[in-house]
């Protein structure tokens, strides 16, 4: 029988969606072993049943949006939450601080079964990321900084430049994308686990960052880090 896949969308831009189905002919491959029960974004019927799969995109902004996300996870074997908003809260947290206190990554409510990060995702890294859930098969996830993937494809460091780059405390898998076309990194996939962000600051202050500017840069993307930024201030 084939597996059965619903896509939820909350506060977010959908990008990641549109990811996915800018996957074309590998979606197509996709939808050969799975059924997507569930995509507005997509599709005009949609049934909530019961999941193998539920992709989460968007962050939690309401109380509304929150009952749904645990239907779902009541529902479903796995829960993926996909892209910076789902992950930590993203962009929708950084709309205006009022909203940042009150907008969440998923985990915060349920439990997520592996999160796909990136604003966006990647849609090849989500390809296989699912893959391997239909065949019950959990990738495990990235914990070293992206700093590995530039040295992996010789990129010239921009750190070492002396441009503000969040590389080293940054979980990886986007293959440097920014650092290879000279832009520093801005942290979209989250902070690695025990990420050494007293040493990122100390050499951001020593690049003449203020203390405002180096907690924006932290929290960005990871809102509910800030706590922990702070204390390296
Ligand atoms: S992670 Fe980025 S691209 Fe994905 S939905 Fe959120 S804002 Fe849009
Ligand atoms: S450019 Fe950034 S991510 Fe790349 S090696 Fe330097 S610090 Fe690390
Ligand atoms: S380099 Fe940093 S900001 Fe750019 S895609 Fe990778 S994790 Fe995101």
């Amino acid at each position: 029988m084939k597996k059965k896949m619903g896509i939820f969308s909350f506060a977010c831009c959908e990008g990641c969606q549109l990811q996915i189905l800018d996957l074309g002919s590998s979606l197509l491959k996709l939808l050969g072993v799975a059924d997507i029960t569930y995509f507005k974004l997509a599709q005009e019927k949609n049934i909530f049943d019961k999941f193998d799969i539920a992709i989460i995109e968007g962050a939690i902004s309401n109380k509304k949006e929150l009952e749904e996300l645990k239907q779902i996870r009541a529902a479903s074997k796995y829960l993926v939450a996909i892209g910076a908003c789902a992950v930590s809260g993203g962009i929708p947290s950084l709309i205006i601080e009022k909203t940042r206190k009150k907008t969440f990554g998923v985990d915060k409510f349920v439990k997520v079964d592996y999160h796909i990060r990136g604003c966006p995702i990647d849609k090849e890294e989500f390809e296989k990321i699912i893959i391997g859930f239909l065949v019950d098969k959990k990738e495990p996830e990235i914990n070293h900084p992206v700093c590995v993937e530039c040295n992996e494809k010789e990129i010239q460091c921009l750190f070492k430049k002396g441009l503000p780059c969040l590389g080293p405390v940054t979980a990886a898998g986007c293959k440097a994308i920014c650092p290879e076309s000279n832009t520093p990194c801005e942290a979209c996939r989250g902070l690695i686990k025990d990420a050494n962000i007293a040493s990122v600051v100390n050499e951001f202050k020593k690049m003449g960052l203020s203390e405002k500017e180096i907690l924006d840069k932290l929290y960005k993307f990871n809102p509910i880090d800030r706590k922990e930024a702070e204390k390296c201030i």
